[in-house]
């Protein structure tokens, strides 16, 4: 785990916490956890959403534009939502508001790690796709929001790559009702946001998500 937390008392008082279920990098300000983040690999990053210099949710935003998919868990001693809202925004995959209990911090710890709800991934050539949060993210872009229906069918059809999803496949599956069209059209919507090759198109078969490179 990278565990990116400034204040020296409570990392010390966290570390101790979790030491005997994971082994813990500690960084003490933003910069030194990107450093980290980006030169090796963890299974789960633990991020203050204050720190001096470059702030939690810049690390965060940071550390997805590296394309290092690592579910984040963001620790924020603010209450309003727009500052739950950000982390989010920016790659965050859960946030856990001080004071926080030590054991509700483990299980959403191991809810992460597993991969589960809000920690689902995926790669799309260049991009990554967070399901939950209902976005894209490109090294060179930065952060895409998609509309509810844009990301249902971009689940769908990243949910199998291999697959070459029909266009009634996919009518029945995001569009019930629609008709062809629909679905070229948000195919087209979604392109336009990001880039062509997002999504392939199979000739006379339909569409399949666009293949990591
Ligand atoms: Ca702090």
């Amino acid at each position: 785990m990278l565990y990116v937390e400034d204040e020296a008392e409570i990392a010390e008082i966290l570390i101790e916490v979790l030491a005997d279920e994971y082994d813990i990098d500690h960084a003490a300000s933003g910069e030194e956890g990107l450093r980290l983040a980006l030169g090796r690999r963890y299974d789960v990053l633990l991020i203050d959403r204050r720190l001096p210099g470059l702030t939690g949710v810049e690390l965060v935003e940071a550390i997805r534009t590296a394309r290092i998919a690592t579910p984040a868990l963001m620790l924020t001693a603010l209450g309003a939502i727009d500052d739950r809202v950000s982390g989010l925004d920016a790659g965050a995959d859960d946030y856990l508001v001080k004071p926080f209990d030590f054991a509700e911090l483990r299980a959403r710890l191991r809810a992460l790690r597993r991969g589960r709800g809000a920690g689902d991934r995926r790669e799309l050539g260049e991009w990554i796709f967070t399901p939950a949060s209902q976005a894209l993210y490109s090294p060179d872009i930065g952060r895409i929001a998609l509309t509810q229906a844009e990301s249902e069918l971009l689940e769908l059809l990243s949910s199998s790559p291999e697959h070459v999803f029909t266009r009634d496949e996919i009518l029945d599956a995001v569009f019930p009702g629609g008709s062809a069209t629909t679905v070229d059209t948000y195919v087209h919507y979604i392109r336009r946001k990001s880039t062509p090759e997002i999504i392939e198109t199979v000739r006379a078969r339909g569409y399949r998500s666009g293949a990591p490179r």
